[in-house]
């Protein structure tokens, strides 16, 4: 548990450095046990994050400790672990240039970057939910097992992983591909990976996930 706690208030400070979210935006959980879920609180900068800010809540959603008030989207995350049973952290950012795509509405291109491919694979984008609502959740619950990543359009980030340092790493990777793309778009014509290498490189990917 003070590990865990270390290590998301580590996650929140390194997530506002880099400017993955901003005011008091985002939230982060990851499982305790197999009925305890840790997250952030509501309404605090994640920069700013103290073990003690930090809540556990039950699988349904119901507060067993902390003195503030929970995250009402970790209703999303509660769906994304009932869904895969793997998953043990999640990640919700706002990162400005994956929501620069959220906002267009536009599913960002594959095949872009050899480290999209291997660890990101295929990005969805969920129609537009109201954030802090389960529907949010259950329009993620469909790409849970097979993807790691979402665009949530009009909102965010959100990605997944068996811990939180690579559920949060691979926001890192996510918002890098977007700005890669934004920023070629800005200068000229996208030129895409060939394609015997995309195969190559979704092997490698079926491969690191299968470890
Ligand atoms: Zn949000």
């Amino acid at each position: 548990m003070e590990d865990a706690a270390a290590k998301m208030c580590e996650v929140g400070r390194r997530a506002y450095a880099r400017q993955l979210v901003d005011g008091t935006g985002g939230n982060f959980s990851c499982r305790l046990d197999d009925s305890r879920v840790l997250c952030t609180p509501t309404l605090l900068c994640k920069g700013l994050l103290t073990p003690g800010d930090l809540c556990v809540v039950t699988l349904d959603g119901q507060r067993l400790s902390g003195l503030r008030e929970p995250s009402s989207e970790v209703l999303m995350h509660l769906e994304i672990y009932a869904a895969s049973p793997a998953t043990r952290a999640v990640i919700h950012c706002h990162p400005p240039f994956a929501t620069t795509f959220a906002a267009l509405g536009e599913t960002i291109p594959a095949s872009v970057l050899p480290e999209g491919e291997v660890f990101l694979g295929p990005v969805p984008l969920i129609p537009y939910q109201r954030p802090g609502t389960r529907e949010m959740g259950h329009a993620l619950r469909p790409y849970v097992n097979d993807h790691v990543a979402a665009i949530l359009q009009n909102h965010g980030t959100v990605t997944w992983g068996p811990d939180l340092e690579t559920a949060y790493v691979l926001t890192e990777t996510l918002e890098a591909v977007c700005r890669v793309v934004y920023q070629a778009r800005q200068v000229g014509e996208l030129k895409l990976i060939p394609a015997m290498e995309q195969a190559a490189l979704a092997e490698t990917r079926t491969r690191l996930r299968a470890t």
